[in-house]
């Protein structure tokens, strides 16, 4: 049934490049993890990391690793590591806070340079946050600005000349469909817009182009691919035209100019320091700061070659073992991120199913099995074996009892 013979997967894993990156991680036995889009599995050294900056930077060092351990700089420093995964220049990244406060601080900073214009165009099925987000920055700004929703064909034809801000996600979360980040972002400036990237699903999965796209704003998270931990900071990106003067609407004292003047009035940090707002989470800075190690000497064009070849063998196997699940993402690298989703009514259940048996993705409404390909950490032999696993699960209609079928509160 299988269309990949095991011989030839351990040809793939044998000859693979990128083969000895897998030590980087702590994995535990008996787990296939095919959910690092959601949650990056822990780098080692970042638990080592973890380790040091509590015993001895917190436990030793006490108030005077501010500036000891450089804990202050960690949000440019952390931001610098980030930049060059995603494309973007020095000093335009910084990490702070979570992806959706970042999306508020920049999405108000974009609409401020748009004034004559009151549309935030995005997609129907874009990820709730941003548009919880932007519909709140609406409300709140009293000037009549709109959060308009099209569906995901016809965004293009929808950039018109009264839109402000066109805010995408470039991969998304369900479908792991890819926007053409640099096509979109040139029809968005030719209609006098701006553009606002989440990359929720594309920082560390893949070559990100922010500079060559011209992309105006972005944000992303510390904890998918890149492995930062459980509710790791966020990063957010600022073209450099637009550092100068930039002013964001939460104006924390760490994203004033000089925080320890005490300074009365709020004055902006110069350049992308004034996206900062209060003090930052110094173990989970430090957790992020340890993980993106975990990409040293790997290019990212690598990373997504091996990521296809997984994805190709992963697809095909499951299509083989599992017909009666519905491919839902695109075959065409070149619109689809490295997730893998497929729908079935009986999706939620499915997946726990397959849980219980060690082979982890997850589930999104309504009828959504989710699965993301990390290749940092995944071997051809895991996606091989993950296929099968579904096929038997499918076969024997394992999914089929009242505990798979309840609800957790995270899903
Ligand atoms: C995961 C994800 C988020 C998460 O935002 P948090 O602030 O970290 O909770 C936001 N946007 C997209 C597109 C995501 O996929």
């Amino acid at each position: 049934m299988s269309h990949v013979s095991r011989s030839r997967i351990q040809e793939l894993d044998a000859g693979d490049p990128l083969a000895h990156a897998r030590d980087r991680f702590t994995l535990p036995e008996g787990v296939i993890y095919l959910d690092g889009n959601s949650l990056g599995a822990m780098p080692k050294a970042a638990a080592g990391r973890v380790a040091t900056t509590v015993e001895e930077e917190w436990g030793r060092g006490l108030i005077r690793s501010w500036n000891t351990a450089d804990w202050i700089d960690l949000p440019r420093t952390v931001g610098e590591k980030i930049a060059r995964l995603i494309g973007a220049a020095s000093g335009t990244v910084v990490v702070a806070d979570s992806t959706t406060l970042n999306l508020f601080k920049v999405l108000a900073v974009a609409l401020s340079l748009r004034p004559d214009r009151r549309v935030i165009l995005s997609e129907e099925g874009n990820f709730p946050t941003d548009l919880y987000i932007a519909s709140g920055l609406a409300d709140l700004l009293g000037k009549g600005h709109e959060l308009r929703l099209v569906p995901p064909a016809q965004v293009a034809g929808a950039i018109t000349s009264d839109v402000a801000v066109v805010m995408l996600t470039e991969v998304n979360y369900r479908t792991g469909f890819k926007r053409d980040m640099a096509g979109l972002t040139r029809m968005t400036h030719d209609a006098g817009a701006l553009s606002l990237w989440d990359l929720a699903h594309s920082a560390g999965a893949f070559p990100v182009d922010l500079a060559g796209a011209d992309a105006d704003f972005a944000v992303g998270c510390g904890y998918k691919y890149l492995n930062g931990g459980p509710g790791a900071p966020a990063f957010a990106y600022v073209a450099p035209r637009f550092l100068a003067g930039l002013r964001q609407p939460l104006t924390g004292w760490l994203g004033h100019a000089r925080p320890f003047a005490f300074a009365p009035n709020y004055e902006p940090a110069p350049g992308i320091d004034a996206l900062r707002v209060g003090t930052p989470s110094v173990i989970g800075m430090s957790a992020l700061d340890e993980a993106l190690t975990a990409f040293d000497g790997i290019a990212l064009v690598d990373l997504r070659r091996k990521a296809d070849m997984l994805w190709d063998v992963f697809v095909s196997e499951v299509d083989g073992a599992a017909p009666e699940l519905t491919p839902i993402t695109p075959s065409d690298p070149a619109l689809r991120g490295t997730q893998a989703s497929f729908r079935h009514p009986e999706a939620y259940a499915i997946m726990q199913a397959l849980i219980a048996r060690g082979v982890i993705g997850d589930y999104r409404e309504p009828d959504i099995l989710r699965f993301g390909i990390t290749p940092l950490y995944l071997r051809y032999i895991d996606v091989w074996k993950a296929a099968r696993a579904i096929g038997e699960v499918m076969a024997t209609r394992a999914w089929d009892t009242p505990e798979f079928k309840r609800k957790a509160k995270v899903v």
